[in-house]
Order: structure tokens, then C-alpha cells, then sequence
């Protein structure tokens, strides 16, 4: 393999798949092509263990009980882990955002241990969150406002060690006032849409980081488009 060849991970796509969240792969794949950049994708099934030398984790999202038995399997599975220690970067979706957590909320509100690769504390909110979502993202990161779609009964808390990704403009989130979390290269998102095909900007972001360096500005007339259509159909005014 090429030294540059990126490795995709997507993890278990037999539990954490129900919302469409592998188009986050396919996109991350395409941009790395549109800059040159070789990928190679490998989804990891719950029954199998998870490489630890891999470049990008991604994780989607999940109904209740495939999302609490992937925390159980990635706990006890602990390759996960291994690979943030090493320097990967992880992308979660909502099930998946919340599992990277200490704690979150089981199918009947329990409290259940997470993998503890962030800083966040879920557990069950009071009604659902389902519709569009937008916000304004942590500067820090470079990326311009994010939209997508949420549906999720669970709220998440940050901790000190945590920074929220952004500042919620329309919907939910967090539940706090802002919208998912990240530390270090791991990041959580409640969007859905699926957030990387909405937001083309945080594939780049991940991608940079797996070449370690900011990658060149590609030809984005079509997802620009999509972006502006769903950001006039959200925003107020
Ligand atoms: N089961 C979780 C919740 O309802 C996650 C849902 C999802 O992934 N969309 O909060």
C-alpha cells in the first residue's frame, strides 16, 4: 500500500447502520480521491475484532438495543481504544456519539457504561428530538456551519474534558445549548443526514488529520449547493 493510503474503519455496520450513516464512509472515500489521496475501507462486523491501525473510526447510529450491545462489544473488544491511543481519529453519530462516553441511557433510561473516549455523559431526555439541526461550530476547527438531520431520545452532557462542537442554531443537540463534543481527534455528532455528505468540511477536517497536513480546497459546486438549500430551509430568515 502507498504510505498516504488512508484506512477506514467502520465500525460495526451490522449494529450501528440504521440511519444511512455509511454514506459518511462513501464521502470520505470520494474526497480523498478528488485530492489523489488511495483509501481502503474495512467494515468490522460486532463478531469480529477491531484493527487498531487504522486512520478514521466511524460510527453510526443505532436504535437501543444494537447501541447498547456495540458499548458492550467495544469494551470488552478494546481495539477501539488502541487506535485513539495511537493518534486515530473517530467520527460517531448520535448511538454511536453517545457510547464514546462514560455513561448513557439504556431502552429504559438506565444508566450503562460507555467506552470512555470522551468527556460526556448521556442519559434520557423527556421527549424526542427529531427534525433538522444546525450549528455553529468550536473555531477552533475551521469549519463553517453544520446541518443534518437528529432523531434521539437521549441528552448528552459534557465534561471538563470535552469541548463542544457546536453552538446550536436550530433543533436540540446536546440538550444543553450546543451540539456534540470532541477531544483531541475524536468527535460526536448528533446529525444524521448523513453529516459528512451535508458537511463536506469535517470529511476534510478528518482527512487532514489522517495525512497530517490541510488538504487542498476541491470542486464543491454540487455539495455547495445541497448546503445552501438545506441551510435556507432551517434557518430562520
Ligand atoms: N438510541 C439513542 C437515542 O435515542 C440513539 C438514537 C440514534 O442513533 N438515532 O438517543
Amino acid at each position: 500500500m502507498p504510505s498516504e493510503t488512508i484506512k477506514i474503519v467502520w465500525v460495526y455496520p451490522d449494529l450501528l447502520s440504521t440511519y444511512g450513516d455509511r454514506g459518511n464512509c462513501i464521502v470520505l472515500e470520494r474526497r480523498a480521491k478528488l485530492r489523489g489521496i488511495p483509501t481502503r475501507t474495512i467494515n468490522v462486523h460486532s463478531d469480529e475484532p477491531v484493527p487498531v491501525d487504522g486512520d478514521i473510526y466511524l460510527l453510526g447510529g443505532g436504535e437501543d438495543r444494537p447501541q447498547i450491545l456495540a458499548a458492550q462489544r467495544l469494551r470488552a473488544d478494546g481495539g477501539l481504544h488502541k487506535a485513539v491511543e495511537f493518534g486515530a481519529s473517530v467520527f460517531a453519530v448520535c448511538a454511536g456519539y453517545q457510547l464514546l462516553g462514560h455513561e448513557f441511557g439504556g431502552e429504559e433510561g438506565q444508566p450503562l457504561p460507555g467506552l470512555g473516549l470522551l468527556d460526556i455523559r448521556s442519559g434520557r431526555g423527556e421527549v424526542r428530538a427529531v427534525g433538522e439541526l444546525a450549528g455553529e461550530v468550536d473555531p477552533e476547527l475551521g469549519v463553517p456551519m453544520i446541518t443534518g438531520f437528529e432523531n434521539h431520545q437521549g441528552v448528552t452532557r459534557l465534561g471538563a474534558g470535552a469541548r463542544p462542537l457546536a453552538r446550536v442554531a436550530v433543533g436540540v443537540g446536546n440538550g444543553d445549548g450546543f451540539e456534540g463534543a470532541y477531544s483531541g481527534k475524536v468527535v460526536g455528532t448528533y446529525m444524521h443526514g448523513p453529516a459528512l455528505v451535508r458537511n463536506p468540511a469535517l470529511a476534510d477536517l478528518l482527512l487532514g488529520w489522517a495525512v497530517g497536513r490541510r488538504l487542498e480546497q476541491v470542486d464543491d459546486t454540487w455539495s455547495g449547493r445541497l448546503r445552501e438549500e438545506r441551510l435556507r430551509a432551517v434557518l430562520p430568515g
